[in-house]
């Protein structure tokens, strides 16, 4: 019985963590790696035809977003989520491929001029759709038995529609251990969402710490600052651009703004136009204000029972083509512009951002947490007075905002409120999902609590009934510190970092084995060295 980290460890996105019980290989989240955490390319450290089922904690790409390739490179066994996160899984992964489909395009435009046009897309829209029969709607709150001694229970996480921890029950040779997985636990008040559960008990923890190490400030009222902004810019000819995450925080952002409108917050231009610029953010929208009334808090789901169109106000408009997004370039109203992706990393929000950072009348708020490496996160903390965009130098000269305070992460009281919530301290709590300082924080602080926890390293084993350390597995943050880590390792050399990752792991499993085995292999190794080193 063990557990593996292949994805977030010391890192804040690419959440991927490996369960094995009775031979039986379970992955909880199968993430894509974003901004600087894709230092060893999106590959995977074991092989996908080896798992034989996936668990997933909510929709958010850095959860989901390596699905198809799992598919594409072998993976053929059910994958359960919730119903609402089945339903917004269908949308993200299409669009994730939609943007790999695009980038190799674009990437193959880059390279031809230098005789190089064989840039492949991660996965194509074929690869996420053989995602979606696989995918396993389940309720909150149900015990799943999903075979080989192991069984589930999705628990609400308050952090998105659908979002959940999973409970999971082992049971191996009558030997039993319950792990919950934390997924990305939420914070209170959120509209449309439930407030985050508690859990009372389990074994082992694994731990998210996006918010580790800071709190939210004691008193902010959101819409009215949010008016404010609307307020100032616009009656000054400006734009405000709001970059943001399509599921969840753009859904927020609307409910918010409806309210403003219908309490005539913004006194200036009240009739204010609001586009939201993405496909994917109006699509979820329409999942969010559908047939999922059952999974909105009692607020939301009175509002909408009494005819509220909780997401929808006048002056919304939805744009689709982009030829359209484009248009508004050229439209010199004063309006609010809704896009993503929230971290600025894709999508139609940095055509936005090129056509008015520069410009000191406009706005840009930022609602959502910002990974280290991202085009948001540059601009969030101000440290370039410039940045490229589709080829053109930027300035930024505009007003820039940050709503932290939105993030539907859980603070560091929400964290340690959520673990203290045990009743009786887990044998080991094992922090993953924060970036490396954030996450050595938090560790730090449950261990000056008196909790026995841990930042596993990418792609460590841990035995669950020895509670031993099978394998260390590497300290990525690290390499990350290396000067040449700027530099980017191929594709193809990323796969071979991965394949020697693997064959660690590998030899780890070997341990106790048969001595004439265990030689065969180590000559088998050996001769392969000598083979390469040259
Ligand atoms: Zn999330």
């Amino acid at each position: 019985m063990k557990l593996s980290f292949f994805g977030a460890a010391r890192e804040v996105t690419g959440s991927c963590h490996g369960v094995e019980v009775n031979g039986k290989r379970i992955l909880v989240d199968c993430g894509l790696q974003q901004g600087a955490d894709n230092g060893l390319g999106q590959g995977f450290a074991f092989h996908p035809g080896e798992v034989d089922r996936v668990v997933v904690t909510h929709a958010h790409i850095d959860h989901s977003g390596r699905l198809p390739l799992l598919v594409k490179q072998g993976f053929n066994g059910p994958i359960y989520a919730t119903e609402p996160t089945c339903s917004l899984l269908e949308l993200m992964l299409r669009d994730s491929a939609h943007i790999q489909e695009l980038e190799a395009v674009w990437r193959n435009r880059k390279q031809r001029r230098a005789g190089d046009d064989s840039a492949q897309p991660l996965y194509t829209l074929a690869d996420a759709e053989r995602v979606f029969p696989m995918l396993v709607p389940c309720k909150y709150d149900e015990m799943i038995d999903i075979g080989g001694g192991a069984s589930i229970r999705f628990v609400d996480a308050g952090h998105l529609l659908g979002s959940s921890y999973v409970e999971m029950w082992l049971d191996e040779d009558s030997h039993k251990k319950k792990v919950v997985f934390s997924g990305d636990i939420g914070a209170p008040g959120h509209p449309m969402i439930r407030d985050p559960a508690s859990i009372k008990e389990a074994d082992f923890v694994v731990m998210e710490s996006t918010y580790g190490d800071r709190s939210r400030p004691p008193s902010f009222d959101l819409q009215t600052e949010l008016a404010k902004i609307i307020d100032a810019t616009l009656s000054e000819g400006g734009n405000v651009v709001c970059p943001a995450f399509a599921v969840g925080r753009t859904q927020e952002l609307l409910y918010h703004i409806r309210e403003i409108k219908e309490r005539g917050m913004v006194k200036k231009c009240p009739d204010f136009p609001v586009y939201l610029d993405s496909p994917l953010a109006s699509a979820a929208t329409k999942i969010f204000s559908g047939d999922l009334l059952e999974y909105l808090d009692d607020e939301a789901a009175a509002l909408v029972r009494s005819g509220v169109s909780i997401l929808s106000f006048d002056g919304l408009r939805f744009i689709e083509s982009s030829d359209d997004s484009k248009k508004l370039n050229d439209d010199r109203t004063p309006k609010v512009i809704i896009s993503s992706s929230g971290m600025c990393d894709a999508g139609r929000v940095r055509h936005h951002l090129k056509h008015n950072l520069w410009r000191p009348e406009c706005a840009v708020v930022f609602t959502g947490f910002q990974a280290f490496g991202t085009l948001g996160r540059t601009i969030v903390e101000g440290i370039a007075s410039t940045v490229n965009l589709f080829g053109d130098e930027i300035a930024i000269k505009c007003h820039i905002h940050n709503f932290r305070i939105m993030s539907s992460h859980a603070d560091r009281e929400g964290l340690l409120e959520w673990i203290g919530a045990f009743e009786r301290k887990p044998q080991t709590v094992f922090v993953v999902h924060g970036e490396h300082e954030t996450c050595k924080a938090f560790t730090a602080r449950l261990l000056g609590e008196g909790f026995n926890a841990i930042a596993p390293k990418f792609s460590s084993i841990h035995d669950l009934l020895t509670g031993e350390l099978v394998y260390e597995g590497r300290d990525l943050s690290r390499l990350r510190d290396q000067p040449d880590y700027a530099r980017r390792d191929s594709a193809v050399f990323q796969r071979l970092m991965l394949a020697g990752t693997r064959l660690l792991e590998v030899i780890s499993r070997n341990r106790g084995g048969a001595n004439k085995e265990l030689a065969k292999f180590a000559d088998q190794i050996d001769s392969l060295s000598s083979k390469w080193d040259r």
